[in-house]
């Protein structure tokens, strides 16, 4: 390993230099970037000395968001295997699924997720929590203060990760990162928090010099939680609290504790902070951001932002597990004049708006969204299928329909996936769902496809009310706003949250299957 901006390694050396200042902030537990540098090599060592660990190994971890899954992923990288991050949520034949598909040769666990895993017959480090293998505490032994990284020679080009998709629209895939991937990472989330400084009309130098307190309010086994919060935070010194499990009412409480000054996550999280009726309670003046991105943000929520928190610039970022997190960015004064847009590429990226045979279209018109650039991940683990389909020609295909205006701005249509077709007309959930935001008794709502005979599909909204409003008034409401066929025929009112996964992403499968067969 040579000092290559591109490479894990490197991050990690850089971060030891902000010394006592606190990295991690879990409930009352508190550790310095020194602290952290240290575990890691000894974790490091451990796997490679005691588990055998070599480059190009799998290592999974199984946990909820304490600082040893931020431990555990710096020591299976700086030891030159593949962290193979597994989604906290799974159940035990999912988790036997990501470990089977992944190979891990070691699995680092918190105790609930190690009950779960017990099956597997894979050596196990425990933390937080007692179960087969070993506990965390006598796997590392000493800190000591000398303690140095293991030798591994590795090139930028290296595997580093193995994500998991969120599994929106099929099963999970592993989507495999590289170094560089990883390396690039929070110079992207950088590059668009200077212009979001610049946009805002400040002084972008005095950014690196101020101490940013992120709120990470997302799974870190998901590539927003891992490359652009934790990653951002790592590389510019800052500090990064953590949360158990994302709740409103414990992220106004920690914002006004740990001067927090941004937050990184879903929409959902931005939408809920706003919505908590004791929102005016606390004191939010150190927050300066609050930025999102992951699944559609409806318009309304960056009004609300600037209406309600003002001063505080809303951020919306798109991104992939396969773009190693952020690639499209929309934020400041751009957004406030786009809402509806996700922004423009970041540095690195090249975007290309496709027709089904792969040719750009003319600007304006909707194709699908394809993307380049070395945020590009290298494939999908184990699937060729699927990753010759993905990627072609070196262009990732998203999967999205999106349309870039003549200035370059990106708007997502819709997923593909997602579109319901109305005798032979297109209608894209995402803009019906932006139209029921508007109203004001609509909390929360996802437009699903209802199966027609004539029509082969009618459109259906399963709506959660803050406020009175009838599907009447809805309709009515709806069509001062968008074309009659898009208006929904159906409406099912939910008192329930509306189903999402950790991603934010809400279930319309499930959600179909459960209100279709009402
Ligand atoms: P799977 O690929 O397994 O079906 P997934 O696509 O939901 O799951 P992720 O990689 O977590 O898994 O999510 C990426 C998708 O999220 C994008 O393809 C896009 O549809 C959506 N998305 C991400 N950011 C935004 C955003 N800012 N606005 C709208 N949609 C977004
Ligand atoms: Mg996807």
């Amino acid at each position: 390993w040579k000092h290559a901006p591109g490479h894990f390694r490197t991050l990690l050396e850089n971060s030891r230099f902000q010394g006592e200042k606190v990295f991690l902030v879990y409930e009352d537990e508190r550790i310095t970037y020194e602290e952290h540098y240290r575990r890691a090599a000894t974790l490091a060592r451990r796997l490679v000395d005691d588990y055998g660990v070599a480059k190009g190994d799998r290592v999974a971890i199984a946990m909820r968001n304490y600082p040893e899954w931020v431990v555990s992923f710096s020591a299976v990288l700086a030891a030159g295997a593949i962290a193979v991050p597994l989604n906290a949520w799974w159940t035990a034949q999912e988790l036997a699924y990501g470990v089977s598909d992944s190979g891990a040769k070691v699995l680092i666990a918190d105790g609930e997720r190690a009950e779960r895993l017990a099956d597997t017959g894979v050596p196990m480090i425990v933390t937080r929590g007692a179960g087969r293998g070993r506990p965390w505490d006598e796997v590392m032994g000493e800190v000591r203060a000398d303690v140095t990284l293991p030798e591994v020679e590795l090139s930028p080009e290296d595997p580093a990760t193995i994500f998991y998709t969120s599994g929106t629209t099929g099963l999970p895939k592993g989507a495999l990162g590289s170094h560089r991937n990883l390396g690039q990472a929070p110079m992207t989330v950088a590059y668009s928090l200077v212009r979001a400084v610049v946009l805002a009309g400040k002084d972008p130098s005095g950014v690196s010099g101020e101490r940013r307190v992120t709120l990470l309010t997302v799974p870190l086994f998901h590539v927003t939680g891992c490359f652009a919060a934790l990653m951002g935070t790592m590389f510019t010194g800052g500090g990064l609290v953590l949360m158990y499990k994302w709740d409103p009412e414990l992220a106004l409480r920690l914002i006004e504790r740990e001067q927090i000054t941004g937050m990184t996550g879903v929409p959902t999280n931005a939408w809920q902070l706003l919505s908590h009726p004791d929102v005016g309670k606390y004191d939010l003046s150190s927050l300066s951001g609050i930025s999102y991105g992951g699944a559609p943000a409806p318009p309304k929520l960056m009004e609300r932002i600037t209406a309600e928190l003002p001063g505080r610039a809303p951020s919306n970022g798109y991104g992939m597990t396969e773009t190693t997190a952020l690639a499209i960015n929309n934020s400041g004064a751009d957004y406030a004049r786009r809402p509806d847009s996700i922004g423009l590429p970041s540095a690195v990226v090249d975007v290309r708006v496709s027709d089904p045979t792969g040719a750009p279209v003319p600007v304006g018109e909707i194709g699908e969204l394809c993307l380049r650039g070395p945020n590009v991940i290298l494939g999908y683990w184990n699937k060729p299928a699927a990753t010759a389909e993905t990627f072609v020609d070196g262009w990732l295909h998203t999967g999205d329909l999106a349309r870039v205006d003549d200035e370059g701005f990106v708007y997502i249509v819709d997923r593909a996936k997602d579109m319901v077709i109305r005798g032979g007309e297109n209608v894209y959930c995402a803009e019906v769902e932006a139209a029921l935001f508007e109203h004001p008794s609509v909390d929360d709502v996802a437009v699903i496809g209802v199966p027609h005979d004539e029509l082969g599909e009618q459109v259906g909204a399963v709506v959660r009310l803050s406020g009175p409003a009838t599907a009447e008034e809805l309709t009515t409401f709806l069509k001062e706003r968008i074309a009659g066929f898009k208006v929904p025929s159906h409406y099912w009112f939910r008192e329930a949250e509306l189903p999402r996964n950790p991603g934010g992403k809400i279930l319309k499968t499930r959600l179909r299957q459960e209100v279709l067969a009402l």
